[in-house]
């Protein structure tokens, strides 16, 4: 189960012994560190209000102490970041570059406290962190290596004799990033190198769940050569995020979480005045994976469960709604509650677990009325057992009557199924499609032509055929959506520190 994920990410830990072992003890010894996270302004610690940050694992553990920054703090932060700006946008692209690397290095050598903190404080299972890990590491390495490309020397531009030409590529100023829980350190390291490698100065916000995690690499960023000048780290909830947007020297804000808080930013950008602040934003979607009856059974069935119940199915790409042709769709479903039975739920540190918690008690109660609601009204094909502390939820399995009845992305192990008749495939990409995200989407059919009409029909940011739909890899699956389902561009791809950047013609009459 996960197989293939598993071996393709971390083949050499997890298939010899030695290195298992190894990798065990480095994790242990990141777990007799005490974590916490401040504001950092300027690479000193500033003021907060303090607060536990409680592992989901057991909601008991305390993973360490968080010091919430006050608005004050964080009108601080983009003080800083202002006078920081120019010295890190004038420093070249190759120092710049050289930083992330070294950043990459260091988290490759320090990943033992990385991986604790990710399943103490994100709860996440060791293939998922080990995952993550690999991830923050390529996002460092691939922006390093695109930004020496586009940041290292101007481009010559054509003209008439007499005259030169040339585009360069700048920083923006001040870069907000808010990043989500559900990959605190890839997804925050990701945004926040893109955006120093494109010579803008950072304030960071993490998800308030995750500060630990983010306070551990923005030290390694520092200790890595980013000057403290041009990073600066502001722990909070959600007020403080719209604090900082609001902040009118904020030239521009990359953020990853659901689609109504990038409406929110969207607007309070749109509302000041002054400066036209470009937003990115990567969020949610109602992903769906169509499988006609020409499908491989077994591959279905083992990669619908690692993209519905991979991560707890905590990842905007996870799987939400399975479209089955009728004909096959009894055996499909069957082998799928067959594999979701095999899981194994619970304490994400043991090795053998498959699906660990979801992040806190709010997303539990969430997910577990969602379950209710679906009880008393669609057909239960599996329903799991969930330990009784912690915040877990087991995975369910659910058929609807239409597609049309999943109003809102469901973001936990929880997979909806529809069935559709063969003549009927339009009927179900028109469903998906007006539901106005566009996120992944998984195809099985071993027909050329379904696919290639599924693909051409649907505008969706990363389509996966005959294989699971969740993973992307950085510079290779590029990775990010269209609609509701965010802005671009994509993450881990060769145009997103473009958008992190502003252009400047420089033509001399020689
Ligand atoms: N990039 C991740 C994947 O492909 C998902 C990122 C997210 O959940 O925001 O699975």
């Amino acid at each position: 189960l996960f197989g293939k994920e598993r071996a393709n990410s971390d083949g050499v830990e997890f298939g010899n012994r030695d290195a298992l072992e190894a990798l065990l003890g480095e994790i242990t010894q990141g777990a007799r560190q005490s974590y916490k996270a401040e504001p950092l302004i300027d690479g000193k610690s500033a003021p907060g209000e303090a607060r536990p940050v409680i592992s989901p694992i057991d909601g008991a553990t305390v993973a360490g102490e968080v010091l919430e920054a006050s608005a004050d703090v964080a009108d601080r932060a983009i003080a800083a970041a202002r006078a920081g700006f120019a010295p890190w946008s004038d420093t070249d692209a190759k120092t710049r570059a050289a930083a992330l690397e070294r950043a990459a290095d260091l988290l490759e050598a320090e990943r033992g406290a990385f991986l604790h903190l990710l399943q103490i404080e994100a709860g996440k299972t060791l293939d998922d962190a080990m995952s993550e890990v690999r991830e923050a590491v390529d996002f460092c390495r691939y922006y390093a290596a695109q930004g020496q490309k586009l940041f290292g020397a101007d481009e010559p531009m054509p003209g008439p004799t007499g005259e030169s030409n040339a585009l360069r590529m700048r920083g923006r100023g001040v870069f907000v990033a808010i990043s989500p829980w559900n990959f605190p350190l890839a997804i925050f390291l990701g945004q926040v190198s893109a955006a120093l490698m494109a010579g803008n100065a950072v304030v960071a916000k993490p998800a308030e769940q995750t500060p630990l995690i983010a306070a551990l690499a923005v030290r390694l960023l520092h200790e890595a050569g980013v000057p403290t000048s041009a990073l600066h780290f502001v722990p909070g909830d959600g007020r403080i995020g719209a604090q900082l947007v609001e902040n009118k020297h904020v030239a521009g804000v990359v953020f990853t979480g659901s689609t109504e808080v990038a409406r929110i930013i969207n607007r309070t950008l749109a509302a000041k005045n002054g400066p036209i602040v470009p937003l990115i934003a990567e969020t949610g979607g109602i992903n769906a994976m169509i499988v006609d009856a020409t499908a491989l059974p077994e591959q279905v069935a083992d990669d619908v469960v690692t993209s519905a119940f991979r991560s707890a199915g905590q990842r905007c790409s996870a799987l939400r709604l399975l479209c089955v042709q009728d004909d096959v769709a009894d055996r499909m479903i069957e082998m799928i509650s067959g594999n979701a039975r095999e899981l194994k739920l619970g304490d994400p540190r043991e090795i053998s677990t498959h699906v660990g918690p979801v992040i806190d008690g709010e997303a539990k109660d969430r997910l577990d009325a969602h379950v209710r609601t679906m009880k008393s009204g669609a057909k239960v094909h599996y329903a799991g057992d969930a330990p009784a502390t912690g915040t877990y939820v087991a995975p369910h399995i659910f058929e609807l009557e239409s597609p049309k009845a999943l109003k809102e992305e469901v973001f936990g192990p929880i997979l909806h199924v529809v069935r559709y008749k063969s003549g009927q495939l339009d009927d179900v990409l028109e469903a998906i499609d007006a539901t106005g995200y566009g996120l992944t989407l998984g195809v099985h059919s071993r027909i050329d032509a379904t696919v290639n009409h599924i693909v051409d029909r649907l505008a969706v940011g990363n389509v996966y055929v005959n294989r699971n739909m969740i993973g992307a890899v950085v510079g290779v699956q590029p990775f990010g959506g269209h609609g509701l389902s965010g802005t671009g561009p994509k993450a881990g791809g060769p145009h997103y520190l473009l958008r992190f950047a502003t252009e400047q013609t420089v033509t001399i009459n020689t």
